[in-house]
């Protein structure tokens, strides 16, 4: 198997190289409210300070969304030089050269696998008025108008999975359902960047807000949550945020900062 090399290797002079983030409920809201552009503008000065200074860990972006809109959200933060994750791992794509990269893992069996998910779905639940989300391309994501309808299919979503034989992991965000190919993930996807990267597990932070993220709490060496978080993921948490979403991620990279020069005094 032909490894690509990315050949960047992001070093600073801070306890942690990198901070490996979350979007929906951390960078910007998981709902349609509008994105806290002020917020996203501190996240992009922390992160300019970080490529021109090396003195503090970039930070780069880990999400279940399309990775078109994770490459939007990596180029408003500033991240130039370490990839970012999309649709729960199935992408990476490369600040740096812009190259996207899909997981290998993923044969065409697997696509046409999912393509007859969507159409086992659109048949189901279409007229119900369940929407497949836009631009995913190795997985499926489900939205509709009253979240508790959609909470209410996901069982008989996962056993229709399993009665086919079909290896696909139904899980639901906020307000999403998620069904992803169960051999790819976020932690299969970080696995990569840090293989491609040689960043170190030890000089690595994350920030994550649903149980979907301990897959990131799972790779590194520090876990935020902001306020907002579900309790079941602020239990893996090294400090939880009063703060929420993207104030909460600044109020992190804030205690992230603070910690080291907690250490380095005498
Ligand atoms: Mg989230």
């Amino acid at each position: 198997m032909v490894f690509k090399t990315w050949g960047v290797v992001f070093k600073t002079s801070s306890k942690y190289d990198l901070v490996i983030c979350d979007i929906d409920g951390c960078m910007s809201p998981e709902s349609h409210a509008l994105i806290n552009v002020a917020g996203i503008t501190a996240v992009a000065e922390h992160n300019q300070q970080a490529v021109a200074q090396k003195d503090r860990p970039i930070v780069t972006l880990c999400s279940g969304r399309p990775i078109g809109f994770v490459e939007c959200m990596c180029r408003l933060i500033q991240n130039s030089l370490v990839p970012c994750i999309g649709e729960n791992g199935v992408w990476l794509w490369n600040p740096s050269d812009n190259v996207f990269e899909c997981d290998s893992a993923i044969t065409d069996e697997h696509f046409e696998m999912v393509s007859e998910a969507r159409k086992l779905i659109r048949d189901r639940y279409g007229a119900l008025g369940v929407v497949q989300q836009p631009g995913k391309s190795a997985s499926v994501a489900l939205y509709h108008p009253d979240t508790e309808y959609l909470r209410s299919i996901l069982p008989e979503l996962g056993e229709e999975f399993q009665r086919r034989g079909w290896p696909i992991r139904v899980s639901m965000t906020w307000f999403y359902i998620n069904c992803d190919l169960e051999h790819i993930s976020k932690g299969t996807a970080i696995d990569r960047l840090l293989a491609q990267t040689g960043i170190s597990q030890e000089r690595i932070a994350g920030i994550g807000d649903t149980m979907g993220d301990r897959y990131i709490a799972d790779r590194v060496a520090w876990f935020g949550c902001p306020a907002n978080a579900k309790d079941e993921i602020k239990q893996r948490a090294n400090y939880v945020s009063g703060r929420d979403e993207v104030e909460g991620v600044m109020d992190i990279l804030a205690r992230l900062t603070n910690e080291q020069a907690e250490e380095l005094q005498p």
